[in-house]
């Protein structure tokens, strides 16, 4: 087996081998155990998702059916209802990701066509929740004929993601700045860039992992599910793109989905 300085898992098996003797065969089972472990905190994380919300809900219900009718007010009926309506549409939103995520994963890169990219962020700048918490959003250098040949609904949850999360970690009065240009050397560049609250540098490279959040509570708290940057990475790797992250604790971060040029067209 070749060292290459990471620890090794390995199945060794002794079989007889004719008379006095014994072949020894040694597997490197690293990987397997890898995907194994990986599998099962997956498995985990997901029970431990919904599990949250569905406790509420059941104990929003128990204490319904529990309460005589006439002691509860219509307003204290409508807040239960709503907060009951809330619980169950994270679950909706967690559910309808991880169907996302594994139509992603079912191959391994997008065909499509040519999808410009200039309407496709404009299209995600006027969705409402995207734009409801005083930030300031500047537009800056959108290039509008240029194209990337790919999955329009994927590129668009893509850009979404990104921008819904600027917003959902920038406090109000700060700035977030979209651009979408052609580089020097060929490749094309969606970018985001937001005064938030940026991210410490040892956790950066786990947010593309399903579920990792640096602050689960606010996370929660803004409705987000914990996927949205394993789904971005996913629609980047099916379109040859790199995701690429620079933020800084306290200060704010830059998103950038960079296409190869083999992507690239101009409208
Ligand atoms: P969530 O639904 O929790 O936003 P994501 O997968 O989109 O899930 O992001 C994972 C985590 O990455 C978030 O919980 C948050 O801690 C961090 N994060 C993502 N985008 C930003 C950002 N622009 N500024 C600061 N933290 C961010």
């Amino acid at each position: 087996l070749q060292n290459d300085g990471q620890e090794k898992s390995l199945l060794v098996q002794l079989t007889p081998y004719g008379v006095g003797q014994f072949l020894i065969v040694t597997r490197d089972v690293t990987q397997v155990e890898k995907l194994e472990t990986t599998r099962k905190d997956f498995v985990a994380n997901v029970s431990h998702e919904l599990r949250t919300p569905l406790t509420v809900l059941s104990g929003f219900l128990e204490t319904l059916r529990d309460m005589p009718a006439e002691s509860l007010s219509g307003e204290q009926k409508a807040r239960y209802q709503n907060l009951m309506l809330e619980q169950a549409q994270r679950m909706q939103a967690i559910v309808a990701d991880l169907l996302t995520l594994s139509t992603l994963e079912s191959s391994p890169t997008a065909g499509g066509e040519p999808v410009r990219m200039g309407s496709v962020i404009r299209n995600a700048l006027q969705q409402g929740h995207i734009l409801s918490n005083g930030q300031h959003v500047f537009v800056e250098n959108i290039a509008e004929d240029l194209c990337i040949t790919g999955v329009e609904t994927e590129l668009a949850s893509a850009v979404s993601n990104l921008l819904t999360n600027a917003i959902r970690y920038t406090p109000k009065d700060g700035t977030i700045t979209v651009s979408w240009y052609l580089t020097e050397d060929g490749h094309a560049c969606y970018s985001v860039q937001d005064t938030g609250i940026g991210i410490a540098s040892q956790d950066i490279p786990r947010l593309t992992e399903r579920f990792y959040r640096v602050d689960r509570g606010r996370s929660r708290a803004t409705g987000g599910t914990g996927l949205g940057l394993a789904i971005t990475k996913h629609v980047a790797m099916r379109h040859n793109a790199d995701l690429t992250i620079h933020s800084r604790f306290g200060a704010g971060s830059l998103f950038s989905l960079v296409f190869p040029p083999a992507r690239v067209s101009l409208a």
